[in-house]
């Protein structure tokens, strides 16, 4: 147990046809891309190792095979790649046939789940954008029905799949991101009771736990999680790193300042209020503006919070 927690990444792997999207989506979630200048990204025809930003808190792989790798193969040495993986994404372009994607995901999840029955599959329906709202919901149902029929034949409907509808001109794949990698930290169900401590006694209407390279949600408080206030403190995050990076300096490497705290007052006598929880951790909180006059207690309780995220994950604060 005395292992250092960076010893023990878990890998995350990235795969789908070419020109599915999957280095946009790597460049928009980890490189800060924006989406419009991936219209230029070349195609990827090797497989890509990408070692996250070491000053992001999610230390984790992206391996990004080229689209005509056949997954399933022993040209993707399967022992080791799906050996000490801990979720599989499969990107799907919604907008494409996708009978095809699927056969392919199903011979790659009969392959990995061979090798790693605890291995997660995480299917993006991506590029969603361009679909209306109700199409969206119909082309989930089908994939993942299609999938089931497979997988059901190939005996293997115990396989974990979870399916997310992605695009990188929203948050939705920043969402999805965060889904499939709270999935890999064992320390969640605690950070999550922490969470729960401080909003109960902070009064906190929600609170998120970012990894501020990523803008990935690593934990948040038991209450349900709704679009608009993700998006909120997400932004929140953009707004203040903007910042801190001019003034600080070493962009990509999360808040310069020694501690950042930020409050942003919104029109309806509400406030998102940022703290610098560690290096590569922020809590952006959604709270009413009368919990802000309270600075002491504030500032008690997210000490508090301070320290057992300290101890738990044992890095200095
Ligand atoms: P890869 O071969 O799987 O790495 O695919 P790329 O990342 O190169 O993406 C292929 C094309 O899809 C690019 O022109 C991207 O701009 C486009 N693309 C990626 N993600 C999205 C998305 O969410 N929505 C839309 N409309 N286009 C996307």
């Amino acid at each position: 147990a005395e292992a250092s927690p960076r010893a023990e990444k878990p890998r995350v792997l990235l795969m789908g046809a070419r020109r599915s999207g999957k280095s946009s989506i790597q460049k928009v979630v980890f490189h800060k891309m924006s989406p419009h200048e991936t219209l230029f990204i070349e195609a990827t025809n090797k497989i890509v190792k990408n070692d996250i930003a070491n000053s992001s808190f999610v230390q984790f792989e992206v391996w990004d095979f080229p689209g005509h790798v056949d997954t399933s193969s022993a040209a993707v040495k399967p022992e080791s790649t799906y050996g000490s993986c801990g979720a599989l994404v499969w990107v799907i372009d919604a907008q494409d046939d996708h009978a095809e994607a699927i056969s392919r995901l199903q011979q790659t999840i009969v392959t990995a789940h061979r090798i790693n029955p605890q291995i997660v599959f995480e299917v993006f329906i991506h590029k969603v954008d361009s679909l209306p709202d109700d199409q969206r919901i119909e082309t989930q149902r089908e994939i993942q029905n299609q999938l089931s029929d497979e997988l059901a034949t190939a005996r293997l409907s115990h396989a974990k799949v979870n399916f997310h509808l992605t695009s990188i001109y929203d948050h939705s794949v920043f969402e999805a991101f965060s889904k499939v990698v709270q999935q890999l930290i064992p320390q969640l169900p605690t950070l999550q009771s922490l969470l729960d401590v401080l909003v109960t006694s902070c009064r906190i209407e929600k609170a998120f736990l970012f990894d501020v390279v990523s803008k990935i949600y690593v934990a948040t408080d038991s209450s349900p999680v709704d679009m608009q206030s993700y998006e909120l403190c997400a932004d929140m995050i953009d707004a203040v790193s903007d910042v801190s990076s001019i003034y600080g300096g070493e962009e990509g490497a999360g808040f310069t300042a020694p501690e950042s705290n930020c409050v942003i007052t919104l029109s309806n006598r509400t406030a998102i209020y940022l703290r610098e929880a560690n290096r590569s951790l922020a809590l952006v909180c959604i709270v009413s503006e009368s919990v802000l006059t309270q600075q002491g207690l504030l500032e008690y309780n997210f000490g508090c919070f301070r320290e057992a995220l300290a101890e738990l994950f044992r890095v200095p604060v």
